[in-house]
């Protein structure tokens, strides 16, 4: 037959195991979400990039179209020059012919420029999807392990839910309430300490010899004066 300690030792065996299993019931969610909104971001992130090189790529067909446009100029002017009849008049729509080039060679340079930026960010967009891709199918992975644990856990926490009133239904009511007021006061969830040596181990005091005699005489609400939990010799 258990005594009333060792009954409440199972007691707050289970109750550990129910505070534990709580405890990262509650951070499983939150697990989760942070994972799931790391990938969305750069996802996100992609999208903002594929908008720029869009952008950049009208840029380009708009400068491409700008050359053909000053090219046809050139050749309307060429074609006037023959109907030209002064030297003045000859001069001055040569330079309107070399200010045309000019503007194409400035042009051309550009639309280099644009091309090489968006080959490059084509190229770097490819690798990120990759990368992307490959984090995604991790994610899931992460994921499913995640709510795998969690239902594992949801099971292992409704069996202890199920256990714990019959642990606590065998220890009488007195001891019982002074169990769970003790509890509520001590963030590692012991209410109960052992005696080793004279000692709590609940907190390392030394214990007074009334204390100790009360003890050994089996009394059952023995609390320790330094840390206030219901002590049991070991
Ligand atoms: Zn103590």
């Amino acid at each position: 037959m258990a005594t009333t300690i060792e009954r409440l030792r199972d007691l707050q065996n289970s109750d550990r195991i129910i505070y534990r299993l709580k405890k990262r019931l509650a951070e499983i969610p939150v697990e989760s979400e942070k994972l799931s909104d790391k990938f969305k971001k750069e996802t996100e992130e992609l999208v903002a990039k594929d908008k720029e090189v869009k952008k950049e790529e009208v840029t380009l067909r708009e400068t491409e179209s700008e050359v053909i446009g000053l090219e046809e100029e050139i050749k309307k002017a060429q074609r006037n020059l023959m109907n030209l009849k002064t030297n003045r008049e000859y001069a001055a729509l040569m330079s309107e012919i070399d200010g045309f080039k000019k503007k194409i060679s400035n042009l051309e340079e550009h639309a280099l420029l644009l091309m090489d930026n968006v080959v490059r960010a084509k190229k770097i967009r490819k690798e990120e999807e990759k990368r992307l891709e490959k984090e995604k199918g991790g994610l899931d992975e992460v994921l499913k392990v995640l709510a795998r644990e969690e239902s594992e856990k949801q099971a292992e926490l409704s069996e202890e839910e199920k256990r714990r009133p019959v642990l606590s239904g065998a220890i009488p009511g007195e001891m019982l309430i002074a169990y769970e007021r003790i509890l509520k006061a001590k963030a590692n969830r012991k209410a109960l300490a052992g005696v080793k040596d004279n000692i709590c181990t609940g907190c390392q005091t030394r214990l007074p010899t009334g204390t100790l005699d009360k003890l050994h005489k089996g009394a059952d609400l023995v609390f320790c004066e330094g840390c206030n939990r219901l002590l049991y010799l070991e």
